[in-house]
């Protein structure tokens, strides 16, 4: 079954400089050529698919016939100008969404020049030399040149979902392609060289792992989408019912027409569901400044109602960076200095430094310890660097410290690697007279294959004491919040690497710090009312002691194996405890999420192996390592930390909270500017005096000075309450009692106030009565927006001036609103006349009751709790 592992050939050195450039030169990147990125005319094509707009260039063109010149192109200005505006925000997000995209592209470790070195895929040419391991995507097709137990999952090419066996391809130098440019490695390692890259491939899906961003609607946006559509259902039905009672009292046609058109346009919020995916791209952008790419625009909103955090530990909670700091052995237990990498520190035996030659059972142990793993150090320009993962790398320092012989890797003759459901991984070399077995791992791993244990005066048969005193020393390094790695090995007569009956060598404690921002996230996830729950493949001593370190609340202690034998209801009424998982196995993670979603909550679930896809595809928001995680845990998941960092997490909860709560405050004030609008309207009709507004002018409100205004209040800052309330429930709908409340009455007060303000003026004649209500109108909906910036706090406390570009498009809407009184031009398109100052005081000072009330009862702190979220 075991692969025969092809001596890696250490001459081997890869391409030269020269070379790469010949090969680059001759077949190009290796890419595939790019889906079309959106262009810039699709962006702006798209702004005349909108429904309305179509049914507004109709009216237009019914206008045009008629010969209402004027009309016409009022109706196409105002289109044109929400167009331009629509063009410049979307085009924004778009290029927000296309820089995310470009940060996923995928990277590949070759051997260059006699090094190995992590690069762009895309930079790849043929005979590079690629080394891919379990979890990898393949990013070019490939020769294999050494394998070990290597599977691949092919199923994007073949459709077969079972993995692959893949042996070491029968002639070095066939130029077969073993492996596939767009498949991934399941499990094992290979070294591979390319035969083909880009168009070239069989395949050639390298940009597989470039994400669905943008491709799916979020939940909010068909739940926003649905609402534009009901209100448009209902706007048509009003004007249409306008319409008719217009001709049916035998008013001008035209403008009844055009009055029911503009009611139209006034009622749907048609500029929602674009601001809200404007909202949460540029919101995704601001989330990769914190170090958190979202892969899905959804993951951004279901982010912010995240419940529970659960999170692996190794490289998340803590800095990944191992030192082995103690070592013990059946007969003694010796002391480790020194801190990270450097190899400049001693093993100490009761004070005394020792070296392997002078303790034949450390040199056994430090042998199986270097010899057992693919780490490597190097000596460069006066400073050690490290290749390969931070356990063995540790453990590799450790044995330099001991001065250990080094292995030659061309001794190197068969492997069974590690993974996270064994837990253990072991080699077998021919170096000497008899091939022999190393293996390591996680203690009670090493045991079970162990059958004696190494003593001063040779073997000692395992026995039950001899195992509890092996156990009770690995509690006693891990209480300590160690990492404990078993060392054990076997010489073997038939070459033939079974883990079995092999000799226990002893125990190295790996000294991990939790990292610095850690404890204080983990504050800011409970104020936030978000559990965090660890769950990790590190023994339960060790996970403990580090959660204690964190001040992670632990009432439980689960362990995989104890988890496999509960009941789905016995799980989740564990789930409402205090618990921590250890000795996890990736199957454990998918159970844990299903039994918590079954409890309700919002679940974001790290991974970083291949074998924690599923878990992380079910999880409401699968979190990936950027740095540590494998192709295949990038692609399942929603969120990649870049900095594989648990307090980006917690900054990406919040970034979340504010794109959700950026929603509900422009959706809220859009449809309060709407209502009031069609309240005046409504009640105009009703009362049978001449129209308040003319239809231009409708068009003019909701088009152009509305939506800027929006996509400004989208940009509002993190309010210093959004992370001390609980998360929201994920059916918690955008608008709610507060929201309608909100609209109701700040619509009724600006129809009322409009409607006022016009037949006051109308004995001065119609127009100057509509002129004076149409700039009513839009200073009211202007100076509401403060009441809307936070829905907690007076403007006073979050600062008048801590959002400038809601100042900046209230400062060019109202200069707009200026132009279209005073601007000979604009008064003819919008039927506006000048305005005297008296005018502009009447309104003011109604408009001052929608600045100063909303301050004063938001100071108060009552509405605090009917606006946030119940
Ligand atoms: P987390 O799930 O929090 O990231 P982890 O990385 O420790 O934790 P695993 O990778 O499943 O989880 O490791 C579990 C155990 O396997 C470790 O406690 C250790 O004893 C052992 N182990 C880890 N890495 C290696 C390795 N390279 N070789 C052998 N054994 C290892």
């Amino acid at each position: 079954m075991n692969e025969q592992l092809q001596s890696p050939n250490r001459s081997r050195q890869g391409l030269t400089a020269r070379e790469i450039e010949e090969r680059r030169h001759l077949y190009g990147l290796n890419e595939l050529p790019k889906v079309a990125a959106v262009s810039p005319l699709r962006v702006l094509l798209r702004q005349f698919t909108n429904f309305l707009v179509l049914i507004l260039i109709a009216a237009a063109a019914i206008a045009f016939f008629l010969g209402e010149k004027v009309d016409t192109v009022a109706i196409l200005f105002v289109v044109l100008l929400n167009a331009a505006l629509g063009f410049i925000q979307e085009w924004r997000a778009e290029k927000a969404v296309e820089a995310l995209r470009n940060m996923m592209s995928p990277r590949a470790r070759v051997l260059r020049e006699g090094h190995e070195a992590t690069i762009d895929a895309r930079e790849l040419v043929p005979d590079d030399i690629v080394i891919v391991e379990a979890g990898d995507s393949i990013p070019a097709d490939m020769e294999i040149l050494t394998s070990v137990q290597l599977f691949t999952d092919e199923s994007a090419l073949t459709g077969e979902s079972l993995p692959v066996a893949k042996p070491r391809t029968e002639s070095v130098g066939s130029g077969s392609a073993g492996l596939f440019a767009g498949t991934a490695v399941v499990s094992g390692r290979a070294e591979g060289k390319v035969i083909a890259t880009g168009r070239n491939t069989a395949f050639g899906e390298v940009a597989s792992l470039t994400g669905e961003i943008g491709e799916k609607q979020t939940n909010l946006q068909r739940q926003l989408g649905i609402l534009a559509r009901q209100l448009g259902i209902a706007a048509l039905v009003v004007a249409v019912a306008i319409f008719i009672a217009g001709v049916l009292f035998q008013r001008d046609t035209l403008e009844m027409f055009m009055t029911g058109l503009s009611l139209a346009v006034a009622m749907v919020p048609e500029g929602l569901p674009a601001v809200v995916t404007i909202t949460l791209a540029l919101g995704a952008a601001a989330m990769v400044r914190q170090k958190a790419l979202a892969r899905r625009l959804q993951a951004v909103e279901t982010l912010g109602a995240a419940s529970v955090i659960c999170t692996d530990k190794t490289g998340t909670l803590t800095e990944n960076k191992m030192t082995a700091t103690r070592i013990w052995t059946h007969d003694r237990a010796y002391q480790v200095t020194g801190v990270g990498y450097d190899p400049a520190g001693r093993i100490e035996y009761e004070g005394q430094p020792l070296r392997c030659s002078d303790d034949a059972h450390l040199a056994a142990l430090l042998n199986c310890a270097i010899t057992c793993s693919h780490a490597r150090l190097l000596h460069r320009d006066n400073h050690w660097q490290t290749v390969g993962e931070p356990t063995e790398i540790a453990l590799v320092t450790l044995a330099y410290k001991g001065w250990a012989d080094i292995p030659d890797p061309n001794d190197l003759a068969e492997e069974m690697p590690f993974s996270s459901d064994r837990k253990r991984m072991s080699v077998l070399t021919r170096a000497g007279d008899s091939p022999t077995i190393y293996a390591k791992g996680a203690a009670e791993q090493i045991l079970a294959v162990s059958s004696t244990v190494q003593g001063k005066d040779g073997k000692l048969p395992l026995v039950t004491a001899e195992r509890t005193a092996i156990l009770a020393a690995e509690e006693e390094m891990a209480a300590l919040g160690l990492r404990v790695i078993a060392l054990a090995s076997r010489e073997t007569g038939d070459d033939s690497l079974e883990e079995r009956d092999l000799t226990f060598l002893g125990l190295v404690g790996l000294i991990d710090p939790p990292r610095k921002e850690v404890a204080a996230a983990m504050q800011g996830a409970r104020r936030a009312g978000v559990r965090v729950i660890m769950v990790t493949g590190d023994g339960p001593v060790t996970a403990r002691a580090i959660a204690g370190q964190l001040s992670i609340p632990v009432q439980t202690v689960l362990r995989g194996d104890e988890v496999d034998v509960l009941s789905p209801d016995e799980l989740q009424q564990l789930l409402k405890q205090d618990v921590l998982f250890a000795r996890v196995k990736p199957a454990h993670k998918l159970r844990i999420v299903k039994a918590l979603q079954a409890l309700g909550e919002i679940v974001a679930m790290t991974g970083d192996g291949v074998n924690d896809a599923p878990a992380l595809k079910q999880a409401d928001i699968g979190v990936s390592m950027g740095q540590r995680g494998t192709d295949v845990a990038k692609g399942a998941s929603d969120l990649v930390l870049l900095d594989d960092n648990f307090a980006t997490i917690v900054r990406a909860i919040g970034e979340g909270r504010r794109q959700f709560d950026n929603i509900r405050k422009f959706v809220r004030y859009l449809l309060s500017s709407n209502a009031g609008e069609v309240i005046a309207i409504l009640v105009n009709i009703m009362i049978g005096g001449p129209l308040i507004f003319a239809a231009t002018q409708i068009l003019w409100m909701n088009l152009v000075t509305d939506g800027v205004t929006a996509v400004a209040l989208g940009l509002e800052k993190r309010e210093s309450g959004q992370m001390q309330d609980p998360p929201r429930q994920k059916s918690e709908p955008v608008l709610g009692t507060p929201g309608l409340a909100m609209i109701l009455l700040f619509g009724s007060y600006t129809g009322a106030a409009s409607l006022w303000i016009f037949y006051t003026t109308l004995p001065l004649g119609t127009d100057v009565a509509r002129t004076t209500a149409f700039c009513a109108m839009v200073v009211f909906e202007k100076v509401s927006v403060f009441a809307f910036r936070s829905l907690r706090q007076p403007c006073w406390q979050i600062g008048w001036f801590s959002n400038p570009l809601l100042l900046l498009a209230l400062l060019a809407t109202f200069s707009a609103q200026l132009a279209a009184v005073y601007w000979p031009p604009l008064q003819l398109l919008l039927h506006t006349v000048p305005l005297d100052g008296g005018h502009w005081l009447t309104i003011a000072i109604l408009a001052l009751p929608l600045v100063v009330l909303p301050e004063l009862i938001k100071s108060t702190g009552w509405l605090t709790k009917a606006t946030v979220p119940d």
